[in-house]
């Protein structure tokens, strides 16, 4: 999963590219990477964690122009500690291109094949995001001559980009020279918005951004989304354009952004996280009564912090106290590597901290939004009881994860996930040390989130129902994805012991 941003503006747009960014922090904390334009040349500087870490002063003064884009990055595909593979990625011709993705392309095998023996195109990392620029650059390519573009021109080579790309994708992209172009994939997997300003001279500014959030922050007002399928390009005067260029586009928003991902104070494809999350909890509180007896309970628990909104809604239902018994440190630092020393496993004690007379002689209800691999879960229970708890019932926000997610989420293999294979819910209870465990059904996640967009008929829900909406992911692709898993997994655990040795 990633954050991207673009800002289209009448003056500098790095601190608030940089600004943006921040908000947009939480989708990824792996890498970060700005590239601004000016006067038809590129300027970037990319790094490996946190904005606040990657960017310096003297890096920021060399992003210079009035148009640029940036990305924070979570890795799904590629190599993710090498820096080559961090956005935004640059390709020469034509005009000179630059573009960050969010998403996750299931044919990029494929099109990386396809570049390299049709369009004589050189890929050189393992991203799919490498592979999904020069897509684009070969379109705009095939199509153009001269340094002339107009809109009918690039929006076809977008639906052309569109015809061969599979999966989900929500990019934006600066063409040195033309302006800015943005565009979502048929399906709307991931999301993407668009907002403007009316600086003090009375120009309109644009920015485009995974979530609302970032817009609102910037003082941007949200226009909107941008729809499925559709390219928006905001040419070297300024002009805005906006096309549907997909064939058959149909909006299925990923769920798990307001399970999870998004921040709650983001509004997405029209519907607000916060409230889908408090009715979510409204839901799942359905569930809880069929299976819990309600005098049996003494407080409900968040695990902080994103189950809070749902867990108050959820404490409201059933009439019982919510209580904070976990304490979440904000400050939890970087993993620093010692000669000598393997990498030190960030374990759940380290994030959260617990207060005892919120548990001593109670039977306590533990509310998380979703339960992945079930690491956290496992941990929280025991720390839970051994706090005191009498009894530790658990309830899920989301369903069971129990498929891979091939669209951009780090889910990739089922033998990591908790509820894989078909595994039991008593199974699961047991595997997690838990009194109870109460899960949110898929029909009552999809309610609790379709409930404030009733035009919305249906969502991506494929690691809850194994239902993947692109169409093309097979059982064998999925094999393929978790072999490839493993192969990862082994190479970093050579890599971790020569370093060690
Ligand atoms: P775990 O079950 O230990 O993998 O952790 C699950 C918790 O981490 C959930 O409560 C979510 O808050 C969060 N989470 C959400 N998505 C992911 C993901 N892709 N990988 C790991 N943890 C996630």
């Amino acid at each position: 999963m990633c954050g991207i941003v673009a800002i289209y503006a009448s003056s500098p747009v790095n601190q608030r590219l940089y600004d943006a960014m921040l908000l947009l922090q939480h989708r990824g904390q792996d890498a970060a990477g700005i590239c601004t334009v000016d006067k038809r040349v590129f300027h970037s500087f990319k790094g490996m964690g946190l904005v606040r870490d990657v960017f310096r002063t003297r890096n920021m003064r060399d992003l210079v122009g009035n148009c640029g884009i940036g990305q924070v990055r979570y890795p799904t595909q590629g190599n993710a500690a090498a820096t080559g593979e961090s956005q935004p990625f640059y390709v020469n011709a034509p005009y000179g291109l630059v573009l960050a993705h969010n998403g996750n392309l299931t044919n990029a095998k494929e099109l990386t094949r396809e570049l390299y023996e049709h369009d004589r195109r050189h890929i050189n990392t393992t991203s799919d995001s490498e592979a999904l620029l020069n897509v684009f650059a070969n379109e705009l390519q095939e199509t153009t001559s001269g340094n002339h573009l107009d809109e009918e021109t690039l929006f076809g080579a977008i639906s052309a980009t569109m015809k061969r790309l599979k999966g989900s994708y929500a990019c934006v992209c600066m063409i040195a020279g033309h302006g800015l172009v943005a565009f979502r994939d048929p399906h709307g997997i991931r999301p993407l918005c668009i907002g403007k300003n009316i600086d003090e001279n009375g120009n309109t500014e644009y920015m485009i951004a995974s979530e609302t959030v970032a817009l609102e922050g910037s003082e941007f007002s949200v226009i909107g989304d941008i729809e499925p399928g559709e390219a928006v390009w905001i040419d070297e005067k300024g002009v805005l354009h906006r096309r549907q260029c997909a064939e058959n586009p149909q909006l299925s928003p990923c769920i798990f952004e307001y399970v999870y991902l998004s921040r709650p104070d983001s509004t997405l494809d029209g519907i607000s996280v916060y409230s889908a999350r408090l009715r979510l909890g409204e839901n799942l509180a359905t569930e809880v009564l069929k299976q819990l007896k309600v005098e049996d309970i003494d407080v409900v628990m968040p695990i902080p912090d994103s189950s809070r909104p749902a867990t108050a809604q959820l404490a409201l239902k059933l009439n019982k106290p919510y209580r904070e018994g976990f304490i979440k440190n904000r400050y939890v630092g970087r993993t620093f590597i010692m000669p000598g020393q393997t990498i030190r496993k960030k374990s759940v004690r380290q994030k959260l901290n617990a207060i005892p007379m919120e548990f001593q002689g109670k039977n306590v209800l533990l509310v998380d939004d979703s339960i992945v691999r079930g690491t956290t879960i496992t941990e929280i229970v025991k720390m839970a009881r051994s706090s005191g708890a009498k009894k530790v019932y658990v309830a899920s926000g989301a369903p069971p994860v129990r498929f891979p997610n091939v669209y951009g989420i780090d889910m990739p293999t089922e033998s990591e996930l908790i509820a894989g294979h078909g595994k039991s819910i008593e199974d699961i209870r047991k595997e997690i040390g838990a009194d109870a465990l109460i899960y949110q059904t898929v029909e009552g996640m999809k309610e609790a989130v379709g409930h404030f967009n009733p035009e919305i008929k249906q969502f991506d829900c494929s690691c809850f129902d194994g239902v993947y909406v692109t169409g093309d992911v097979t059982p064998e692709y999925l094999r393929k994805v978790e072999e490839q898993r493993i192969r990862e997994k082994m190479q970093a655990k050579k890599t971790q012991e020569a370093e060690d040795s």
